[in-house]
């Protein structure tokens, strides 16, 4: 059989790739072995978030006295925020399936397969031929070579949905995005949590002010930071797990979760015998059009090793197909691409952080403000939070880095602004309504003045 278009990996980037094509009237073979969908909703963004959303409901109860509300008896039901996950998963696993089915130019394969040439795919014991290829089998966890790793139970972000209780204690071994937010979720429900990271700061790549203001907050809330560490030794004895690390730190705990970055899926697919290129961590290079080093084959999400986002996964799928099919073709850009976090509280970033611009030696302003010196920070009784905003001589938006509640909508603010030229001029003049989180960018306006 031959088609359009073979797409290998049918996950968050894949399978919206597919129908785009197939609405261009393309026949399409989709291969993937996981679930339909990928990792965003099987066992990434959407079920993390849920969980993390049922914690911050729970604490938020616990906390309701500070607002004279008395709320008796708050209980964590474990296995009902579970329920309340695992569905979210299965409806949109489902849901996808229900739209597959409507789509009859799509033949899907829940199978894994690899490339025999530049236009050409196995599939179990069948070759399949195509004018072009998509790859997008995303990346699996990287798990490090620690002593003892491949004898103890440890989970990483595709077993720990599957935990059946709150543990007793939990360490979390990295200290990237994954490891904040469940460390959160964790400590909320009741567990004592660990945090060994081999860097200074967690979250490494964001502003370090950000950085560090969560580390505080953690810390005030009882989270063990232990920082530039290496973990090099594990052991599990009577339902006990003992990590051990460089500096002599020795913690026991019940459960520990390993989210030390990825690794990409490129095994297996024969990627040489199409004549694809990976770079030296075996991601795939592209060209701006996403383009590998044949023309006919693209590669789009996790696996570029660029952005590893959903919104990104996304974008692509959408540049990659019209490319595929069209002669004017687009460019994607990884710059000024915004972020969430969703630590408690959250974080919300675009553009430079102050470090990149001072390591690059670039001239910048700097304007900061915090969520106490806001009326709706002050009513909401926030005493955690900072909004900084980077800019140059020119008007220019260099970046925004926010830390607090509603930081994750905040940032959007921003994101037209850092496109245009004279982003600042424009800021300036915007007006905030009254009392919201918004007018914290007003404290901001106060300082670099309103016309
Ligand atoms: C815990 C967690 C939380 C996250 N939270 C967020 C968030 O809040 N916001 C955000 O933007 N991003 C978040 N992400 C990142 C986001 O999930 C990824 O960027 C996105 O899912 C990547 O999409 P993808 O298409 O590249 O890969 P995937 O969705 O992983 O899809 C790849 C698919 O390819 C399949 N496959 C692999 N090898 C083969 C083969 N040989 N043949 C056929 N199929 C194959 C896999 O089974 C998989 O189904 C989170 C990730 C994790 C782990």
């Amino acid at each position: 059989m031959h088609y359009d278009l073979i797409i290998i990996g049918a996950g968050t980037s894949g399978f919206p790739s597919a129908k785009i094509a197939a609405e261009y009237g393309k026949k399409v073979l989709m291969l993937g072995d996981g679930a339909l969908g990928g990792k965003c909703i099987e066992n990434g963004c959407i079920p993390a978030k849920a969980m993390i959303y049922a914690a911050k409901i729970y604490k938020t109860a616990l906390n309701a006295e500070k607002f004279g509300v008395d709320v008796k008896d708050v209980k964590l039901n474990f296995k009902k925020v579970l329920e309340y996950t695992n569905k979210l998963v299965r409806d949109a696993i489902s849901d996808n399936e229900k739209q597959l089915a409507g789509f009859i130019n799509i033949d899907f394969l829940k199978q894994k397969g690899h490339c025999v040439s530049d236009s050409s795919v196995e599939v179990g014991n069948e070759v399949y031929t195509t004018d072009n290829i998509l790859i997008s089998t995303g990346t699996k966890p990287f798990i490090p070579p620690i002593e003892g790793i491949s004898d103890v139970d440890y989970l990483t972000h595709e077993t720990i949905f599957n935990i059946e209780k709150v543990p007793k204690s939990i360490a979390f071994v990295g200290g990237g995005f994954i490891s904040l937010e469940f460390a959160n979720v964790f400590n909320s429900l009741g567990s004592n949590v660990y945090l060994i990271d081999t860097g200074s700061r967690p979250i490494f790549a964001t502003d370090e002010s950000v950085s560090l203001a969560i580390k505080k907050y953690y810390e005030e809330d009882g989270i063990t930071f232990i920082s530039n560490s290496r973990t090099t030794k594990v052991s599990q004895s009577s339902g006990k797990i003992l990590l051990e690390t460089n500096k002599g730190d020795k913690i026991e705990v019940e459960k520990m979760m390993i989210s030390t970055g990825f690794i990409a899926n490129t095994e297996g697919l024969n990627l040489e015998a199409a004549g694809v290129q990976t770079d030296a961590r075996g991601h795939i290079i592209v060209n701006k059009f996403l383009q590998t080093s044949k023309p006919n084959i693209y590669a789009i999400g996790d696996i570029l090793g660029k952005t590893q986002f959903t919104h990104m996964a996304l974008r692509e799928s959408k540049i990659v197909i019209h490319n595929m099919f069209n002669e004017a073709k687009i460019p994607v850009t990884f710059e000024n691409i915004p972020y969430a976090v969703f630590t408690e509280p959250p974080i919300g970033s675009i553009g430079k952080t102050e470090q990149e611009l001072r390591n690059a030696g670039v001239e910048y302003k700097v304007v900061q403000t915090e969520y106490s010196k806001s009326s709706r920070g002050h009513l909401m009784k926030l005493n955690r939070g900072k909004l900084k905003l980077l800019y140059n001589q020119e008007d220019q938006i260099l970046g925004c880095h926010i830390i607090g509640e509603g930081a994750d909508i905040l940032i959007h603010e921003i994101i037209p602004l850092i496109h245009i030229p004279n982003g600042l001029s424009v800021f300036r003049h915007l007006i905030h309504a009254h009392p919201t989180l918004s007018e914290l960018f007003r404290n901001l306006q106060e300082q670099i003045g309103f016309f």
